[in-house]
């Protein structure tokens, strides 16, 4: 490369020309959409923020600017764990009470770095040192003698109020990740995940991931396994829950099993046989994490317990192996209306949801309403039935393999010949179960996935060929 010489971040200067800086990503933000209104560049600008890190002690935050697309399409193609050669990036003196500093990762370089689309360049390092830059990913950035345990955080909540923190926990609780509505209208995808250090009575504590490589990275994290070093965590006021709690902020950085012994002590907090449910009931486990069976008497049986520890319901996941004995398809009522943001659902004759502290609801935004299928169903197997669980949303149009708009638009025969598939079949049946609560006197059946039973496996293990003993 004609011009430019490699640097570390070690020996950057302001206003370095032509270096070239190789590291690995360490951290990335969902990219931003700014609306420019200055008299040399008008119109929209994309925005993408990450931290980069050549060694041991050596980090970086860079933000990249440019058009929408080329700031999308960047951060599509290097995530978390790309090592990448940065050329002639802008090298600026980082400015003391700089109020952006809140939103990135504490670097070590008193400097960062620009990158202009045309001006600049970020390349995938193709050279055989990578694996060098690799072995930084778990490494903590900086000393962790100063760790916190989970206890001493929880009980002192309010003392703490806005303070950062660095902890190491094991993650006991992974969620599907969910797509939602921010009110100016960002479609964002989330995960909520729970974790602990044993230290604390309550168990676990939840979290909720923001940013798109952490909520596919974490796809990968298992139960009872994955450990998770939080270098700034923040304990903060929520204002959806309406509480303080320790929370994974813009600032926070995510190191995953970090080479530390605390990795190791951390995990032997997990107690084996626990199930370590969600504290949100409404919180979806990965799909792949639900592995335990349970036949329908057991599961009767265990909504029936009273709950146990802090839960006001009992609730928890399981796998079943059922037969469909009713499916109400060629119901009218089968497709639902519901608002985009709030996800209410619309009464027949209204345009919009009736809540007024949704932007749709309360006219301040054009509605927005989106439809989805609602379905209930009936199981079966040897040991009883169960009658009313709900299938709707994404796992009903994965289970039918249409959408809502092409479901409501079958006519009765289409929907008789679908039915037939289902009618009487086996499937393996993830179900989400909520016991009866205060507010809700009865037990509510989620089915989250529905895929047809392998045949030898149903008849052989479940249905023997022969008649139901009821
Ligand atoms: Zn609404």
């Amino acid at each position: 490369m004609a011009g430019v010489y490699r640097q570390s971040l070690m020996s950057l200067q302001e206003n370095t020309q032509n270096a070239l800086i190789i590291g690995i990503i360490i951290s990335s933000s969902n990219p931003r959409v700014f609306e420019m209104e200055s008299p040399h560049r008008s119109g929209t600008r994309g925005v993408w923020t990450f931290t980069l890190r050549d060694s041991e002690n050596d980090t970086i935050n860079v933000t990249v600017w440019g058009s929408v697309q080329y700031v999308n399409n960047l951060a599509k193609m290097f995530q978390i764990g790309s090592v990448v050669d940065v050329i002639n990036p802008k090298v600026i003196a980082r400015k003391i009470g700089d109020k952006n500093e809140i939103f990135v990762p504490t670097v070590s370089s008193p400097y960062s770095l620009t990158v202009n689309e045309n001006a600049a360049l970020i390349q995938e390092h193709e050279y055989s040192d990578r694996s060098d830059y690799e072995e930084l990913l778990r490494l903590p950035i900086r000393n962790i003698s100063n760790l916190r345990c989970l206890s001493s955080i929880m009980e002192n909540l309010e003392a703490l109020l806005n303070q950062f923190v660095d902890i190491v926990l094991v993650v006991t609780f992974i969620g599907e990740c969910r797509t939602i509505r921010t009110k100016d209208g960002r479609t964002l995808i989330t995960r909520d995940f729970e974790a602990t250090d044993g230290s604390y009575t309550q168990d676990t504590v939840a979290f909720k991931l923001w940013d798109n490589d952490w909520v596919q990275r974490s796809e990968n994290w298992e139960p009872k396994n994955t450990v998770i070093l939080l270098t700034d965590a923040q304990i903060i006021f929520d204002k959806y829950k309406k509480k303080t709690s320790l929370m994974i902020v813009r600032k926070t950085l995510i190191t995953e099993n970090p080479n530390v012994p605390q990795t190791t002590e951390v995990r032997k907090s997990i107690k084996p046989d626990s199930e370590y449910m969600p504290h949100d009931p409404y919180v979806i486990p990965k799909n792949d994490c639900i592995t335990n069976i349970m036949t329908i008497m057991e599961i009767t049986e265990k909504v029936n317990q009273k709950p146990s520890g802090t839960n006001d319901r009992v609730q928890f996941m399981t796998l079943l192996y059922a037969q469909i004995t009713e499916m109400n398809l060629e119901n009218n009522d089968v497709v639902v209306t519901r608002c985009a943001l709030c996800k209410r659902i619309i009464i027949k004759g209204d345009d919009s949801c009736r809540n007024l502290e949704c932007p749709c609801g309360n006219g301040r935004r054009d509605p927005e309403n989106i439809k989805t299928i609602y379905l209930r169903i009936n199981l079966k197997d040897k040991t009883g039935y169960l009658v009313g669980c709900r299938l709707t949303g994404a796992p009903a149009e994965l289970a039918l393999g249409c959408d809502a708009e092409e479901f409501g638009a079958m006519t009765l025969g289409e929907r008789d010949i679908m039915k037939a598939k289902f009618f009487l079949k086996q499937f393996d049946i993830k179900l989400q179960v909520l016991g009866p609560s205060q507010t809700f006197p009865r037990a509510l059946y989620n089915i989250l996935s529905m895929n047809p039973c392998n045949e030898n496996y149903s008849e052989n293990n479940f249905f023997d060929g022969e008649p139901f003993d009821y």
